[in-house]
């Protein structure tokens, strides 16, 4: 076969003025945890959000994730919600707090968390005595979750919800953005996300005191006095002025970032309409996703493999969709509500590339290796 270039999963994609903004932190010697770079970030991405978001820029969106827990005063012992069907830095920071996750399953419309499963686990762990003090709840691969199912859910209990939107940054649910549509959100700028600062995240809160709390939090701590004094544990967590930078450049071609990954699943259903083993993720009415990566279910987990191992063959990255965290060696002893969902999907889904920047003939060449794949 002949050396081709390799295509990815989802790799960066700068769009015009990142390296401008990057050079103004270098021009002004703000190499620094903060600066003008950061607090413009934080202001567009606010305006962006809407509607009264505060925004803090973090390290990562772990970190995001877990400053929310601690915000909401999760504690060692307390426990917390969590979509099954996630990656792991979904649940991580739950330990890293010594708390406890309990998993709860998909629902098919979405594949994210069940409202039924999560209403009759809060139930459960009432009845055993202990109220869970949060909720996880991820927009998975871009698709909202059940919003109002699952906030009216989270309302009968008064319990708070965080919104995992790490996945989801120009996303929509009935026309309000992912990650403000709940008590916390958070978002991420990881390398593989639909832009990226190569590394870092963001929590998005409603109001500046939840803010200002996120960033004593993320800055060591510091109590107010002309020395250093702490009175409560603290972290470094703060995104960097050079990566804010990069951050800059890359919100302002989001849009175009959404329009380019939608398309590509728009040519993957397209193109393979034809064959009815080959399952899309729909969206429901009042929902819209960025479609961060275009998913597919086949019809077991054999042609799954087939399909895979021929991409891989091509040099072409492909992945199984996320294995639940129900099934995940460090996770499987703590509690859970299944319905079966979650592990059906990881046994049969596949993630195809979905870069922003693939090209005609990188959608070509992938179309050619799954055509053939199939009709063997
Ligand atoms: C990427 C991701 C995270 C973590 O974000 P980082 O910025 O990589 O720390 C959390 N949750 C989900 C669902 C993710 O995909």
């Amino acid at each position: 076969m002949s050396k081709t270039k390799k295509i990815y999963l989802s790799s960066p994609h700068l769009g015009h003025n990142e390296q401008k903004y990057v050079a103004e932190a270098f021009d002004t010697n703000w190499i620094a945890p903060l600066g003008p770079n950061v607090t413009k970030f934080e202001e567009s991405l606010s305006g962006y959000m809407g509607a009264s978001a505060e925004v803090a820029m973090l390290s990562s969106g772990t970190a995001a994730l877990h400053l929310a827990l601690e915000i909401l005063g999760v504690e060692r012992d307390d426990e917390v919600l969590c979509q099954s069907f996630t990656f792991s830095a979904s649940a991580n920071p739950i330990l890293y707090l010594g708390a406890i996750p309990v998993f709860i399953d998909s629902e098919k419309s979405t594949w994210n968390i069940c409202p039924e499963l999560l209403e009759q686990a809060i139930k459960e762990r009432m009845a055993k005595g202990k109220k869970p003090k949060a909720i996880i709840a991820v927009h998975l691969y871009g698709m909202p979750y059940l919003v109002d199912e699952v906030n009216a859910v989270a309302q009968r209990y008064d319990i708070p919800i965080i919104e995992d939107s790490a996945e989801a940054l120009g996303s929509t649910y009935k026309n309000i953005k992912c990650g403000n549509l709940a008590t916390l959100g958070v978002v991420s700028f990881n390398g593989n996300k639909i832009i990226t600062t190569s590394g870092g995240g963001a929590l998005v809160s409603k109001d500046w005191k939840t803010r200002d709390r996120a960033i004593f939090l993320a800055t060591q701590a510091r109590d107010d006095a002309p020395h250093y004094q702490h009175s409560h544990v603290g972290y470094n967590y703060r995104m960097s002025n050079v990566l804010a930078g990069i951050g800059r450049g890359q919100l302002e071609v989001l849009q175009d970032r959404v329009a380019a990954r939608r398309a590509n699943h728009a040519f993957y259903q397209e193109n393979l309409k034809q064959f009815d083993t080959i399952q899309f993720l729909e969206e429901p009415e009042g929902f819209h996703s960025n479609r961060w990566l275009t998913t597919i279910v086949m019809e077991s987990y054999e042609q799954r493999e087939h399909l895979r191992l021929a991409l891989l063959t091509d040099d072409i990255e492909s992945r199984p969709l996320w294995k639940p965290l129900h099934e995940q060696p460090i996770f499987k002893n703590y509690p859970n509500k299944l319905n079966g969902v979650s592990s059906e999907l990881f046994s049969k889904g596949l993630c195809l590339p979905s870069g922003s920047n693939l090209t005609d003939e990188d959608r070509s060449r992938i179309m050619n290796v799954i055509l053939k794949a199939l009709k063997k």
